[in-house]
């Protein structure tokens, strides 16, 4: 079995924060405070914590997020425990931003928040256009138009799902 496809990507719990890093950053998909609280209560009292939070969902809250993680990171990688919340599509692309700068996988919590949404990456194998979505079963890519499927294989390495054609006789999906 190859190591970057998993049929159903494993995430973890908040009892899966390591407790020994030497510094905390908190990657959230949405302000919460209680979260945080609950958080802080898990991490050794010693430990600095970093909060980064997206809060809006368009491309410009998103830049700034991944630009004030990327500055984190510049400023103290080593012995620094990232833990990621929120929805799969937000988990996965700040899972390949940490990626980027050789962040382990051991050096990383990867939390599923339901109350982030239902939010996931669809990756079409038609055209190679990825988008994010909501449905649970189908959807149409918004490039070539094709009605997916969404099988429930996961490609780590996209951090998509796989989409492919939900009606092999209607291909382009124009018909119906
Ligand atoms: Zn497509």
């Amino acid at each position: 079995m190859s190591t970057a496809m998993f049929s159903t990507p494993n995430y973890q719990n908040y009892t899966d924060i390591k407790t020994s890093a030497s510094g905390y950053l908190v990657l959230l998909e949405q302000q919460d405070d209680e979260l945080i609280h609950q958080l802080s209560g898990l991490i050794p009292v010693d430990s600095p914590i970093q909060v980064i939070v997206q809060n809006q969902t368009d491309d410009a809250a998103l830049a700034d997020f991944l630009n004030a993680v990327t500055q984190a990171l510049q400023a103290k990688k080593a012995g620094i425990h990232s833990v990621v919340i929120g929805s799969e599509s937000f988990i996965w692309m700040t899972h390949q931003c940490l990626q980027t700068f050789g962040c382990l996988k051991e050096e990383m919590t990867l939390i599923l928040n339901i109350k982030a949404g239902q939010k996931r990456n669809v990756y079409c194998v038609h055209c190679g256009h990825q988008q994010q979505t909501e449905e649970q079963e189908f959807c149409t890519c918004e490039h070539c138009q094709v009605h997916l499927y969404i099988r429930t294989h996961f490609s780590q390495r996209l951090g998509a799902y796989m989409g492919v054609c939900a009606n092999a006789h209607d291909p382009m999906g124009v018909a119906s």
